[in-house]
């Protein structure tokens, strides 16, 4: 190959893999993100990030602590969430909130082709990224324990949808349960999961790729 060639797919090679590493250009204009980190707004919110540990579907740790993110506005509504749901005996479990892109990438590719409905496209991003999205669950406030839903958490099967019927009545009841205690503060269900609501004003926050060490709040 000519050395003018050389160049030419050198520069080719690069610009390609720079664009797969970052997230994809948006033109806005977007709020100011304003990440703020769930249980300092309010205590009894319980987390379990399982992206902190082994213990999901990659089997390794993509987390580098167990902490959960969200814009102030939508960390706001699930507070008030939470507060309605005490009334009825129950607590909120979050499972994550806002997501680095970079995390979001890493999902996409270590996912089979058959159960990308579950995962986010990292070439559009996903509403974690612009910590509008939450996957969460219910406890019982008497024991601690979280409920049974119609399935585990992070499950990729047709068990996982929010309108699946061939589940126990109390695993579906407490479903259902969840669902309009945050449709009534602007959260919206992703229907193939269960446990994932976006946040009524995601379209106003850009994609972000900041990791959790570097978040200010
Ligand atoms: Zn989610």
């Amino acid at each position: 190959m000519r050395p003018s060639r050389v160049l030419f797919t050198l520069v080719l090679a690069l610009a390609s893999a720079g664009f797969a590493q970052g997230p994809p250009p948006e033109a806005g204009p977007f709020r100011k993100p304003d990440l703020v980190e769930i249980v300092k707004l309010d205590a009894t919110i319980k987390l379990d990030v399982r992206y902190a540990t082994k213990n999901n579907f990659l089997g390794k740790a993509v987390y580098s602590s167990a902490r959960a993110f969200l814009q102030r506005q939508a960390a706001q509504a699930l507070v008030r969430v939470n507060q309605s749901l005490r009334k009825q005996g129950f607590g909120l479990v979050v499972f994550d909130g806002y997501r680095p892109w970079s995390v979001t990438k890493v999902f996409w590719e270590a996912t089979p082709e058959d159960k990308k409905i579950f995962v986010a496209d990292p070439s559009k991003g996903s509403r974690h990224n612009r910590g509008c999205a939450v996957d969460l669950s219910l406890f019982d406030l008497k024991t601690g324990v979280p409920v049974r839903m119609p399935s585990e958490y992070d499950e990729m099967t047709e068990r996982a949808h929010i309108n699946y019927e061939c589940a126990p009545p109390e695993a579906k009841r407490l479903r259902d349960l969840l669902r309009s205690a945050m449709a009534a503060e602007g959260f919206s269900v992703y229907e193939p999961e269960w446990w994932h609501y976006d946040y009524q004003d995601w379209k106003d926050y850009p994609i972000m790729n900041v990791k959790f060490s570097r978040i200010r709040v």
